[in-house]
């Protein structure tokens, strides 16, 4: 479908990440016209497929997919993408205060009898104070109020005070979780995202399988699927910065080049911390602002690191790594055995990441050699072949990663506008999804559930 400026489209979809997209294909797919307009020169936000030398896939952003995610698993069964389970099947390591200990697939990490204690306290206490946490409305809870006004350290500190291993690998954690600190976030929002999530067991469990040849194939096919009913429009390089409503219709706008669309209704499938910056007309309440404005990304980069050999494997290692030191908190094996790729990705997140963004790409990458050098115990870790990073943190459309979280006070004052309308205007985003909130999973949900929403009002 061509856009001549004066179409007046059934909805206008700003944002082509996996909501914006997942709106889009439901409302394509129930005969609506749709025009989705993305800021980026490519579809996808958070999912960012990159191509090595030889061409080989990997991912700057969204990666893996566990069972449960039966949004993003049905769309890979029904485009016949394949998945491959991740790689575990070796020695693990957990590196803190100063002390490598080392452990198998199965077992927990050696921490010591009252670290072990410790660690299962905490997690058995979050995940049964979780569950209580209603998951459509976590401003309801019991106590709600007392534990949206505490952090997450405050609610640590109370349940983890026996050893120092149990409250630093808690706090690890918590950091390669949701890529800040534990006195960053709200408890009972931490308490909610773990209900949501289906617990820490399944959260822990969510690096479970790779899709074979890149995530982006999902949403190409998903770009193809709504192609084929001819009922939707992509415009690509055109950061919207006003949102209008009128009588019949709502106008999205660049201000730069006065571009506009024009939808019976518009979903906004920006990320939330992003809202705040595009003027609304009418304008967005002041509640709907506090909410966004209360909502900091994560802190996030991503590093893909390739060498001539799996010497990690070799080593008995299956390069799952948690650190407290060092720029990575977190490794994960990425080989590909039949294409002879071998990788290891990397995570700096939290505090790690404010850190070591003083320093030049150069310096991170010795040091993540370095840190592959003591962890695995090889030196063929300074032989890296690639080496790619990606700042989150440093992208105008998405600030950060891997999600939003919410500061204390927020959930309880204004949660209730986090799925709210505004007019004729629906949010989506993982951050406003009832499961998986967070994941891709949750940016599908939180898509469809809008398009529902608008299909039944057109
Ligand atoms: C490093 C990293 C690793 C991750 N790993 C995983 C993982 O392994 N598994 C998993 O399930 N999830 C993972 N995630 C989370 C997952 O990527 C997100 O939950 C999901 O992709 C979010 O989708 P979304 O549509 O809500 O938002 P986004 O993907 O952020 O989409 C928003 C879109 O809006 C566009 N936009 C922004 N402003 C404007 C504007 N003014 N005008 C027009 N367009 C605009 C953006 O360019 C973007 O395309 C990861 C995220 C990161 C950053």
């Amino acid at each position: 479908m061509e856009n001549d400026g004066d179409t007046i489209f059934d909805a206008v979809v700003v944002g082509s990440g996996f909501a914006g997209m997942s709106a889009a294909l439901n409302l394509s797919l129930n005969g609506k016209k749709v025009c989705i307009i993305e800021a980026r020169d490519r579809i996808g936000g958070r999912v960012n497929t990159g191509y090595a030398n030889d061409g080989h896939s990997f991912e700057f952003g969204a990666t893996w997919v566990c069972p449960g995610q039966d949004e993003i698993l049905g769309l890979i069964e029904k485009y016949n993408l394949k998945t491959k389970e991740q790689f575990f099947d070796a020695n693990h390591i957990l590196n803190c205060l100063g002390k490598k200990r080392v452990y198998s697939d199965g077992t927990t990490p050696p921490v010591g009898v009252l670290g072990r204690m410790d660690l299962s306290y905490i997690l058995n206490k979050l995940n049964s104070v979780a569950m209580r946490i209603p998951i459509e409305d976590p401003w309801n809870a019991d106590h709600a109020k007392w534990f949206d006004s505490i952090t997450l350290e405050t609610y640590l500190k109370k349940h983890t005070t026996w050893t120092q291993i149990g409250k630093t690998s808690i706090d690890l954690n918590i950091r390669t979780l949701f890529c800040c600190e534990p006195d960053e976030i709200s408890a009972l929002y931490a308490l909610w995202f773990i209900h949501a999530n289906q617990g820490l067991l399944s959260l822990f469990q969510a690096q479970h399988a790779t899709i074979v040849g890149g995530t982006r194939q999902v949403l190409d096919c998903m770009l193809e699927e709504m192609k084929q009913t001819g009922n939707v429009t992509l415009v690509l390089e055109t950061p919207i910065n006003k949102i209008e409503q009128h009588e019949d219709y709502v106008e999205v706008t660049n201000l730069t080049t006065q571009k506009s669309y024009k939808g019976r209704y518009c979903v906004c499938a920006v990320p939330p911390p992003l809202i705040p910056s595009i003027e609304f007309v009418p304008p967005l309440s002041p509640e709907h602002i506090a909410l966004r404005q209360r909502m900091p990304m994560g802190n996030v980069i991503k590093t893909i690191t390739r060498f001539s050999r799996p010497f990690w494997r070799e080593n008995g290692f299956s390069g799952l790594s948690l650190s407290d030191s060092g720029p990575l908190c977190e490794t994960y094996d990425y080989c590909d055995m039949d294409n002879e790729f071998y990788a290891l990705i990397g995570f700096i997140a939290g505090n790690d990441c404010i850190t070591w963004r003083q320093y030049g790409e150069e310096e991170r990458k010795n040091e993540i050699l370095e840190q592959f050098r003591n962890l695995y115990e090889s030196d063929e870790a300074y032989n890296a072949t690639e080496h790619y990073e990606f700042d989150w943190n440093s992208e105008v459309f998405t600030r950060g990663g891997y999600f939003a979280g919410l500061t204390p006070g927020t959930l309880t004052k204004w949660g209730d506008q986090l799925r709210n309308s505004h007019g004729s205007v629906y949010f989506a985003s993982t951050e406003t999804a009832t499961k998986w909130s967070g994941y891709m999973d949750g940016a599908i949900q939180s898509g469809r559930v809008v398009a529902e929403k608008i299909v039944e009002k057109l």
